[in-house]
């Protein structure tokens, strides 16, 4: 049987973790949430990086940096995770869907203008399977009307849009620390802040609406109640094991691109001959193997397809059901313009296992099986 997903554990992660039992040290920013969170400021060039609870939290974070308002409307596209609009919802606000494009699945920068209204005041971008949205065009967009730009980089950590690192770009970006994510701390995710001015809002809102952070660096004697807030610190026994895989991140990251590199070379074949479709990865797009889809004809066929693999052992899955089409997006949301491709091309879309650990004899097997599979 091959697995979908397999967590992804660093070598360390056993050792690391339990010298935070031996030192009883198990509470939110301790030595190791501080060598994940330097770790990552070193690597993307971002101002501040905070380690959180989740990609979901470090979202809402962003949404509260924002100040977003009830009645505010955010774009995103629908072809996204609920959590990308959730942030927004609970601060009130109206999530405004917008197309996305075909060979990326990434929200249609050359849509957003038009969504643009009085009441805009974000766009939440979501770089799709480690693959950059068109940022440049995005926060020029966004420079002219004044709005604050949230990169959900959950599936790009280690990517780049022209040289600059996912989650650098934007005001803030957010990162997914899940154990379906290219690394994981069972859950966790980081909130990478671009500009230093907005660090010790972040410090706060994170700490419990307090300033405890300036405590613990000494810049004032107590610490006191200053602003909103709530709790987004993971323990750092869940930043230990993280970082016994970014200390190997370059070697995982390398690994998942062979992969990605064996199943594109060994479909490419199929795909010229029209019979799938293969992921597209723009130029000045430095993607991470996060994932390798491949498009089906249609639904019945994607499902025929999934059976198939299924029946030879290996576990292929669909992804997102359109927000717009959901029940809450419907309550909460709306779709600006048409619905070209969002629906179409989510009904295609087919993900094949990819994990770190995954060979690429496996890779060839599954492939196999995909040349095979006759409609
Ligand atoms: C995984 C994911 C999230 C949620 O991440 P959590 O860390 O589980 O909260 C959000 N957005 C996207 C695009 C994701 O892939």
């Amino acid at each position: 049987m091959i697995n979908f997903n397999v967590p992804p554990c660093g070598e360390k992660a056993g050792e690391y973790m339990q010298e935070c039992v031996r030192n009883q040290k198990i509470c939110g920013d301790g030595a190791y949430t501080k060598k994940c969170s330097e770790w990552i400021e070193q690597r993307t060039g971002t101002a501040k990086c905070l380690l959180t609870t989740s990609c979901t939290h470090a979202t809402e974070l962003a949404a509260l940096l924002a100040d977003i308002q009830p009645g505010d409307e955010v774009i995103m596209p629908s072809y996204t995770f609920v959590s990308t609009a959730n942030a927004f919802v609970l601060r009130g606000a109206v999530p405004v869907f917008v197309d996305i494009r075909p060979d990326t699945m990434n929200i249609d920068e050359k849509l957003i203008e038009d969504a643009v209204t009085e009441k805009t005041r974000a766009i939440a971008v979501v770089h799709y399977a480690g693959v950059s949205c068109e940022m440049d065009t995005i926060m020029e967009i966004a420079g002219r009307h004044g709005l604050t730009v949230i990169e959900d980089a959950a599936q790009g950590v280690m990517a780049s849009y022209k040289g600059k690192a996912l989650g650098t770009i934007g005001d803030f970006g957010c990162f997914s620390f899940h154990e379906t994510k290219n690394y994981s701390m069972g859950e966790g995710g980081a909130l990478l802040i671009r500009d230093e001015s907005r660090v010790e809002d972040a410090e706060i809102l994170r700490e419990k609406g307090t300033n405890r952070s300036k405590y613990y660096r000494g810049q004032i004697d107590k610490y006191t109640w200053v602003n909103l807030g709530s709790s987004y610190l993971p323990s750092d026994m869940n930043a230990a094991y993280l970082y016994a895989q970014l200390e190997i991140a370059d070697e995982i990251n390398n690994a998942r691109l062979a992969l990605w590199n064996r199943y594109y070379e060994n479909l490419l074949p199929l795909a010229e001959a029209g019979r799938i479709e293969l992921p597209v990865v723009p130029e000045g797009c430095v993607h991470n193997a996060h994932m390798f889809y491949i498009k089906a004809k249609d639904i019945e066929e994607r499902t025929a397809r999934i059976k198939a693999l299924k029946e030879n052992g290996i576990l292929s899955v669909f992804h997102y059901i359109p927000l717009h089409t959901a029940a809450a997006g419907q309550k909460f949301g709306r779709f600006h313009g048409e619905d070209k491709y969002t629906t179409r091309e989510s009904e295609r879309l087919m993900r094949l296992p990819m994990y770190y650990g995954l060979t690429l004899e496996q890779v060839d097997s599954i492939c196999d099986v995909i040349k095979r599979f006759q409609e």
